[in-house]
């Protein structure tokens, strides 16, 4: 076994049904408690052998009975199995995403655990659906029909944000599809994948079929050009989704990006603007703003943007900042020292381009109590333009911009006046309003008058430099199938 105690992680490499050490000889690197410091354990740094060994091994599961001889109904019952195992150890679960990635333990256990879990049990479910068709062509007596079959070895690339989740919303439909995977983990918190593969391994899936390989940026490399890998689904920062682009051009593989996000939240006169500070507040400020989808630019009707801006710092500087297992918490830390420096750089820059610091700004210690951890204040920045970077680039932080509008329509081409097209917000009682600006505005998916999240039902992507693809919903068969026509002549 990888895990072996909640106090200290020990983790191995997974290859072929087998926990093993790295071929090199023992490569190790440590991931840390972001709110204190502390080591959450240790684990194996592939190298290119074992990368060549997880290939192979996942390759050799592609033509083993064990995976491609049983029923749909039988893959079924081995993704509902990990879900039931998920929800076995949810407890354990959520206090290791909190040790490692830094959430709180209630965004731990309710959307990290429970997506995880739902997610499983969602493709469950489609393993008896997934269908072929009957094309209508107009040979004479010839039958045209589709089969969808696995796009075969699948390097599933994670990052940082909700590990356990995310990796998740790979690893269930690529099974569902037949496939067989390589999992690598982000190198700042790989413990909840390692723990999910052990309950994977548990649940009866056969060996090769998932493989996990920990490690940094060389192993995710190594995989996406590697010749015997099929499909990379890739999911973490946009230059890096450029770089699998190029990396993986040889072989022409698949590859699906779920990149990064500038999501716009509109506040029009008309709306609600206590509802829009609580959903905004949350919306922006969930994770500590390391959200892919999160609100990252207001654009408020200028009659209420003082208002606005008054009541969302009020809320934001109220919020109370600690170490996620701490059930009082609402804000945990930022996942890495390296990464808060980044968030800290990002907030004096729009303070130098001329935009007010209303609240928050600096890095917090709690007296003393929180000096060991990454915590940056909940930081509320008025008198934002467009032309700004704090609107234009990602923070991953608890950073909430606020712009002002006069016309509604400047609206859509301001909101749409960036590379990004993940998630946008838009907070009215006019139902016109809601509809012209869901139509004009250029995302994967925009919500009114409700927070950024995800659901297994709904598909899940981005425009522009978000992305390629989607996740979830039956979207994601798309991209874990290849479509074969079979011609048949019946004469
Ligand atoms: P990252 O791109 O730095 O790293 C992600 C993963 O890629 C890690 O496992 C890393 O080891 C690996 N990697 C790094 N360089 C690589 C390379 N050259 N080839 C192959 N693999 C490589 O991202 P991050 O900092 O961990 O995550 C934050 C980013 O993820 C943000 O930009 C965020 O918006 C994005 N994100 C997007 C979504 C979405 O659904 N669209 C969800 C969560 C996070």
């Amino acid at each position: 076994m990888g895990h072996q105690s909640m106090e200290q992680t020990q983790a191995r490499l997974f290859i072929n049904g087998k926990w093993a050490e790295p071929a090199a000889g023992g490569s190790s690197f440590p991931s840390l408690d972001p709110a204190t410091g502390a080591l959450v354990g240790t684990f194996a740094e592939a190298g290119p052998a074992d990368v060549d060994a997880a290939v192979d091994a996942a390759r050799c599961a592609l033509a083993d009975p064990a995976w491609v001889g049983i029923t749909a109904a039988e893959r079924a019952r081995l993704l509902w199995r990990v879900a039931d195992l998920i929800e076995a150890h949810a407890g354990e679960l959520a206090e290791l995403e909190t040790r490692d990635q830094g959430q709180p333990l209630g965004v731990a256990r309710d959307v990290s655990v429970a997506g995880a879990a739902e997610h499983f049990r969602y493709y469950a479910g489609w393993c008896t659906k997934i269908e072929g068709a009957v094309a209508p062509v107009s040979f004479p007596n010839t039958l045209h029909y589709t089969r969808r079959e696995p796009v075969g070895v699948c390097a599933l690339i994670t990052p940082w944000n909700f590990p356990l989740m995310i990796a998740t919303w790979k690893i269930a439909p690529a099974l569902a599809c037949g496939n067989t995977v390589i999992v690598k983990p982000a190198e700042q918190t790989p413990a909840t994948t390692v723990r999910l593969v052990e309950l994977i391994e548990r649940a009866g899936i056969p060996a090769g079929v998932v493989n996990l390989l920990t490690g940094g940026p060389d192993v995710g490399r190594a995989l996406v050009e590697h010749p015997g890998v099929d499909k990379v689904s890739f999911t973490g920062s946009t230059a890096v989704g450029k770089e699998i682009v190029r990396g993986s051009a040889a072989n022409l593989k698949r590859v699906t990006l779920e990149l990064g996000g500038k999501a716009p939240s509109i506040i029009a006169a008309d709306a609600d603007i206590d509802a829009a500070v609580a959903g905004n507040l949350q919306g922006g400020l969930l994770n500590s703003g390391q959200v892919c989808a999160a609100y990252t630019r207001f654009y408020v009707d200028r009659r209420r943007v003082d208002e606005f801006t008054e009541k969302l710092a009020n809320a934001a500087s109220g919020l109370r900042l600690g170490n996620g297992l701490d059930p009082e918490t609402q804000l945990g830390p930022l996942v890495t020292a390296e990464h808060l420096a980044k968030v800290d750089g990002c907030v004096r820059r729009a303070v130098e381009e001329g935009a007010e610091l209303v609240t928050g700004g600096t890095r917090a210690d709690g007296d003393g109590s929180l000096a060991r951890g990454n915590f940056f204040r909940p930081t509320v920045l008025a008198g934002v333009r467009d032309e700004m970077s704090i609107a234009r680039d990602e923070v991953f932080g608890p950073v909430l911009p606020v712009l002002a509008y006069d016309d509604p329509e400047e609206l859509a081409a301001r909101a749409n006046d960036t590379e990004y097209g993940l998630a946008a917000a838009v907070w009215t009682k006019d139902l016109a309003t809601a509809h012209r600006l869901a139509a004009d505005i250029r995302a994967g998916a925009v919500f009114v008058n409700m927070l950024p999240i995800p659901d297994s039902g709904a598909p899940w992507g981005g425009f522009g430099a978000s992305g390629w693809g989607r996740e979830m919903g039956k979207y994601a068969l798309d991209v874990f199938t290849e479509v074969k026509g079979v011609w048949m002549h019946l004469g």
